[in-house]
This record gives structure tokens, C-alpha cells and sequence, in this order.
């Protein structure tokens, strides 16, 4: 809807609750002003109607009372029948003495009457009194008695009738010039006032519908009201406001634009990489194999390292037994004293010694061959073996070991992968403390059963580890040793074996002094024992020598 379109009577509500108030009031100061203006005339009017009435009562009694006072009725009547004659208004004259004889004058004669016989109240000998009375079947008249003093002596009344045509004439003049102007007032005023609502009421119309307009999405709908006060700054608002709307809605609809040409993009990219998933698994799964390969082969050179060191140290002593006995036959032989009996004596000797050196390699080799099945195996032994076979090593640096446990503790699994995680974790304490080299440096096994678990604490006195390192140590390749001499891969590995094959955990802890591993395996391994016989390893099998 435009400003400039004219409709000739708008329903809207405004509109008419304006036009009806305009209206209402308008015909109320009319019939308000017709109802203060009537009487307020026809008391003018009867003013008017008085002092006429008054003068010429005056008139009379002035002129006529000489004669009144000495009787002359003809001087009386004659003047009256004059002023009749002068003043058509006059209907008649009626003169009544206290005594005597009362004249009647009218316009078509006189007559005279007693004066007792005459219409008048005994109360208007002594008061005035007129007004207008209306006499059944005949025109109403306006009575005028007033009574006649001489020298303040009440000699009798005069009344006074005049016709009241001109007076009813001039009210009804003035009632129709009331109704005219209210009229006219009415023909003017009405439409002024429907322009004067249309004027008002219609930009709020206009503003009204735009604004439905735009409420159901229409923000093109726009109102041109070129007015210069408020109703005029209000549609410059309201289009500002739908064109910051419009502006918004266009920005929303950039945004979700960029957002599906995103999620377009993403679903792109994601069919992409569900096409190229499966490749990218498989990939992942091969490198992953690789990597598990060459922790494998990294901790096998690892453990072959650690059994190198240890049957170094478990053949020094039969080696310089070896070495003496050697010597022993040499010197016998250049002192000539070497006899067959000497000979065998010594050959017996140096024979004991390569068998201790060869079932220590079959000690060793037995404990790094692989176990294919899980088997139930006992404990204590298996602590007692591994320590055995770090016995030299251990020795050579003053480190004490202790065990305190109770043979007869069966654990189902693999012997072999338990023991290298032993090793492990003995041979960790082994470094800490040479590095730490503590006055009485030793390591601690102690073994605790209840209902659900066995629990093996390993502990030392090497100083144990700081914060960072305490939360590294079971990641593959974290070592804190110097090139060479740690690989990274020993606590990661022995992890494994406790977790994945036989369903335990490894811990690690701080104590007073050192360091604390703790295994803790479930009691039902053992119980399983009979049952799963043939269960295979989790982790990787064990170097082969
Ligand atoms: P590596 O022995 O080759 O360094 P490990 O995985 O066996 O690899 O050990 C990782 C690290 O854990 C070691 O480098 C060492 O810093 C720390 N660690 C292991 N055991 C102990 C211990 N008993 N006392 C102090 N530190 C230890």
C-alpha cells in the first residue's frame, strides 16, 4: 500500500475510533450549545418582554392619573385605546381602583366592570408579577399586573396583556438558527474530521500492514510516509529496521551458503577418506607390524646384549679355573712331573670346568627359548633361576639380593617371558644402582599372596626416579641411559608380557631410597591352569639362542 492511494473510508479500527470520537464530540457541543443557548435567550427575551411591559405601565398610570384619581374613565380609556392603537403587541388593559369601577380595554373595545368583580388576586394590589401564561385553546400571552400607588398609596392594579407572537416568532427564529449552525457546523466539521482521522490513522495503517508484511517475510515492504513529525520518523525507522533485516537475512543466507558449500566440502572429503580408509588401515596395520617387527628384533639384540654380559661374568671364574689348570699342565710338564695320574687329575678338573661353562650356555639357552603354550610354572623357582643367572654380574658390583616368598606358588603362563621380564626389571635395578652406588646397595624380592592376587615387589636402594621420568618409563625407546647402553624397550616389553599374556599389571613407584616394581598377577592363573594349557603368547616370542 502507497501513501498516495486513496481510499475513500478506510475500515481500520484507528480510523474509526478517531472518526467516531471526532464525531461524538462534535455532536455533543451542539446539541450543548442548543441546550445553554435556548434558555439563555428566552430569559433575554422575557427581559426584553418586561421592561417593555414595565414602561408602559409607567406610561400609563403617569398620564392617566389625574383622571384616575378623580374618576375621569373617558380620559382613561381614550388614552388607552391609543396606546393600544400604537402598540399592536398590547392585547389589552385592564385598570382595577381598590374601589369603584373597573375598566376592561381591549383593541376591538372597553367595558366597565365592579371591580370586585374583577380577575384579580388581592395579593397583586400589593405585588408585581407577569409572565408568560398559557390559556387552554388560545395563544399564550405575557401578563403584566403591576399595582397603581399615588404617593405611596395603593389606589389599585393595572394588567397588562401582550401577544407573544413576536416573542414565540423570535424563539423559534433562534431555535432554527441553533439548528442551522449545528448543521452547518456538522457539514463543515464532519469532514474535517474524517480528513483530519484519515490523516492520522492512515500512515499507522500503512506501517500497521507493512509490518505484517514483513512478519510473514516479505523485506521488501517498505512505507513511504513523507511527513516531518513522529508518525513520519517512525516509517523512517521501521524501514531502516526491515532494511537492517533484509541486510541480516542476506548475511545469514551468505553464511549458510559458505556453510553448505563447507559441509559439501567435508562430505567430499570424507567420502574420499572412507573410499581410501581401507587402504589407509591396511597401511597403517603394515607399519604397524614393521614397527612391532623391529621392536622385536631391537629387544632380541637387547636380551642377547644382557645374556653376552651375563655368561661373561658366569664363565670368568670357571675361565680362570680353566686358565689355572692349563697353567697347572704346563708347569708340571717343563718340571717333568707330569705323570699320567697328574694328567688325568688335572684333565678331570679342567673337564669340570667346561661342563659348569657349558650348562651355563644351556641354562641360559633354556631360559630364552620360547614357550609355545602356557604352562603352569612354579614361582619362587623362577625368581630364584633368573637371579641365579645375573649372580656374577650382581657380585661383581656388591649388590645383595634377597627373596622372600613361599615355594609352591604355581603361575599359569609362560615361564620363559616371566622370567625376562624379571630380568628386566633386575637388571634396571643393577644400572640405578651402580649409578647411584648407595653404601650397601641391594635389591629386594618379596612375594605376597591374598584371595584375588600375587603380588612380587621388586626393590632397591639406587635412588629411585624423578617425576617425569616415573611417568615415561613404559613408553617403547624412553631410557634415561647413555648411548649404548639402554635401549628404551625393557620395562615396555616386560609390560606387555605381564598385561596382555598373563593378565596382570606392572606398577612403578617411588620409596624411601629407590625404586619399587610391582607385578600383580591374578590368582586365577593359576586355577586356570588345567584349562588353558595351550593358550599361546600375546607378545612377541622370546630371542632363541
Ligand atoms: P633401558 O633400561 O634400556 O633404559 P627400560 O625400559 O628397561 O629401558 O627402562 C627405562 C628407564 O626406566 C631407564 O632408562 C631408567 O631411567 C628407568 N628405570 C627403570 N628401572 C629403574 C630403577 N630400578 N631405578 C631407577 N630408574 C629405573
Amino acid at each position: 500500500m502507497r501513501w498516495n492511494t486513496f481510499r475513500p473510508f478506510p475500515a481500520n479500527r484507528v480510523f474509526l475510533r478517531v472518526f467516531g470520537v471526532f464525531g461524538s464530540l462534535l455532536l455533543a457541543m451542539a446539541v450543548l450549545y442548543g441546550a445553554l443557548m435556548v434558555p439563555l435567550q428566552r430569559d433575554s427575551l422575557l427581559k426584553v418582554l418586561y421592561s417593555q411591559a414595565s414602561t408602559v405601565s409607567r406610561s400609563i398610570i403617569q398620564a392617566s392619573s389625574d383622571a384616575m384619581l378623580t374618576d375621569d374613565f373617558g380620559f382613561v380609556v381614550e388614552h388607552n385605546l391609543q396606546v393600544l392603537q400604537n402598540n399592536k403587541s398590547i392585547q389589552s388593559v385592564l385598570i382595577v381602583p381598590r374601589r369603584g369601577t373597573a375598566i376592561s380595554i381591549t383593541t376591538t373595545g372597553w367595558e366597565m366592570l365592579e371591580s370586585d368583580k374583577a380577575p384579580i388576586q388581592p395579593g397583586d394590589y400589593e405585588n408585581e408579577s407577569f409572565g408568560i401564561r398559557q390559556i387552554p385553546g388560545t395563544a399564550s400571552t405575557y401578563r403584566y399586573i403591576t399595582p397603581i400607588r399615588f404617593s405611596g398609596v395603593s389606589w389599585g392594579v393595572m394588567r397588562i396583556d401582550f401577544d407573544t407572537s413576536d416573542y414565540l416568532a423570535n424563539i423559534n427564529e433562534m431555535i432554527r438558527q441553533i439548528v442551522l449552525i449545528s448543521l452547518l457546523s456538522i457539514l463543515i466539521i464532519l469532514p474535517v474530521g474524517y480528513f483530519f482521522a484519515l490523516w492520522l490513522t492512515r500512515p499507522i495503517a500503512i506501517i500497521s500492514n507493512a509490518a505484517s508484511r514483513v512478519a510473514n517475510g516479505d523485506l521488501d515492504a517498505h512505507v513511504d510516509v513523507p511527513r516531518a513529525d513522529e508518525i513520519g520518523d517512525l516509517s523512517r525507522s521501521f524501514n531502516q529496521m526491515v532494511d537492517a533485516l533484509a541486510e541480516n537475512r542476506q548475511r545469514l543466507e551468505n553464511v549458510n551458503l559458505d556453510l553448505e558449500i563447507k559441509v559439501a566440502e567435508r562430505t567430499q572429503a570424507l567420502d574420499e577418506l572412507n573410499r581410501t580408509l581401507d587402504q589407509r588401515v591396511r597401511d597403517e596395520i603394515a607399519k604397524r607390524k614393521e614397527q612391532e617387527q623391529l621392536l622385536i628384533h631391537q629387544s632380541r639384540l637387547a636380551a642377547m646384549g644382557e645374556m653376552i654380559g651375563a655368561i661373561a661374568h658366569q664363565w670368568r671364574q670357571p675361565l680362570n679355573a680353566l686358565s689355572l689348570v692349563l697353567q697347572n699342565i704346563a708347569l708340571q710338564f717343563e718340571m717333568g712331573r707330569l705323570d699320567q695320574e697328574s694328567m688325568k687329575r688335572l684333565k678331570d678338573k679342567g673337564e669340570v670346568m667346561v661342563m659348569r661353562m657349558s650348562t651355563t650356555i644351556d641354562d641360559f639357552r633354556n631360559f630364552f627359548k620360547p614357550n609355545k603354550t602356557a604352562k603352569l610354572f612354579d614361582l619362587d623357582t623362577a625368581l630364584r633361576n633368573a637371579a641365579d643367572l645375573l649372580d656374577g654380574l650382581l657380585r661383581n658390583h656388591n649388590i645383595s639380593v634377597s627373596i622372600q616368598s613361599e615355594p609352591g606358588i604355581q603361575i599359569l603362563g609362560f615361564g620363559n617371558e616371566f622370567s625376562q621380564v624379571v630380568l628386566n626389571i633386575l637388571g634396571n635395578a643393577k644400572d640405578a644402582l651402580i649409578a647411584h652406588h648407595p653404601a650397601q646397595p641391594s635389591i629386594h624380592i618379596k612375594v605376597a599372596q591374598t584371595a584375588q592376587h600375587i603380588e612380587i615387589r621388586f626393590e632397591d636402594n639406587g635412588g629411585g626416579m624423578d617425576e617425569t621420568t616415573l611417568n615415561k618409563i613404559f613408553e617403547p625407546y624412553f631410557t634415561t641411559k647413555e648411548e649404548g647402553k639402554g635401549t628404551g624397550i625393557g620395562l615396555y616389553m616386560s609390560k606387555m608380557i605381564i598385561q596382555n599374556s598373563m593378565h596382570g599389571q606392572l606398577r612403578a613407584e617411588n620409596i624411601p631410597g629407590g625404586a619399587c616394581f610391582r607385578v600383580t598377577l591374578p590368582i586365577h592363573a593359576a586355577e586356570e591352569a588345567t584349562a588353558e594349557t595351550d593358550r599361546t603368547s600375546a607378545v612377541p616370542p622370546a630371542p632363541t639362542f
